[in-house]
């Protein structure tokens, strides 16, 4: 089972339940998503343009602009796949709103810096791995992070979320998927993992998630439950915003009599 899964059950178990069974989630091309892409990508630069000694609103927006144009000719390298639909115009607008983000986040990025110093902001974003697989046998799960970071002495999980931020701590989904990376790191190394953070792309904000055992007990349960959709059991249809762009909808309004004749 893999941290995907979770994510996918807090935002509707049954498409676990369609998932599992082979049918694609098509997440489709456009730019809004191509500047989410972009906006990922464009944080994974954080810690190169952080190390600059002396930085102020200027530079730093010409630095998050040259990333973001290196950003925009690495993209159709790293995932060719998902952007062979993507025409350059898509691409374009994708960008011109990528763009229009960077005034903001230079100023938290600015903000941030003053708030808890360099050094730490640095050790809070730069990586010791990007994107390794955890995997845990005891807890039945895998999942990958977008890097490993070592701070206060500790390896913890980083997740970057190109997506709205709410104005205080994380979204519920975010802290569920941070902390089941956590849980597979400790697993992994033995170690407690007290916290883990979401870094909010598209605003430059760095949010620190601390692992409470109501969080570990959530992301234990919804892993049982899971594992019983995988199993075969199909959840109660759960009518909602998702519905109405979702993939699995012509399946799911069909029944699930229907469907268990098939499975
Ligand atoms: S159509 Fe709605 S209820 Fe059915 S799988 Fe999709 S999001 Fe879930």
């Amino acid at each position: 089972m893999s941290v995907s899964d979770i994510r996918l059950y807090i935002g509707c178990p049954r498409r676990v339940y369609f998932a599992s069974r082979g049918f694609e989630l098509i997440t489709e091309m456009n730019a809004p998503r191509l500047e989410r892409m972009l906006l990922k990508e464009l944080a994974l630069n954080y810690p190169e343009i952080l190390k600059e000694y002396s930085l102020n609103a200027d530079n730093l927006y010409c630095e998050l602009e040259a990333a973001l144009e290196g950003a925009q000719k690495d993209l159709p390298l790293l995932f060719p796949g998902e952007l062979t639909g993507a025409g350059q115009e898509m691409f374009e607008e994708g960008a011109a709103a990528a763009r229009a983000r960077l005034q903001e986040i230079a100023t938290n990025l600015l903000l941030a810096l003053e708030e808890y110093g360099k050094d730490p902001l640095l050790a809070a974003v730069t990586p010791v791995k990007t994107e390794p697989l955890l995997s845990s046998a005891r807890l039945n799960l895998k999942g990958v992070p977008s890097k490993l970071v070592c701070f206060e002495g500790t390896l913890v999980p980083s997740i970057i979320r190109p997506g709205n931020c709410p104005t205080q701590g994380v979204w519920a989904s975010d802290r569920l998927h941070a902390v089941a990376l956590a849980l597979i790191l400790e697993n992994e190394s033995g170690k407690e993992v007290p916290f883990a953070f979401v870094e909010y792309a598209a605003f430059g904000l760095l949010r620190r998630v601390t692992v409470r055992s109501a969080d570990r007990r959530e992301v234990l349960k919804i892993s049982r439950r899971v594992e019983k959709i995988k199993a075969g059991f199909m959840p109660e249809k759960k009518e909602g915003k998702l519905c109405s762009h979702c993939s699995f909808a012509e399946h799911c309004s069909s029944g699930s009599s229907l469907l268990s004749k098939f499975f």
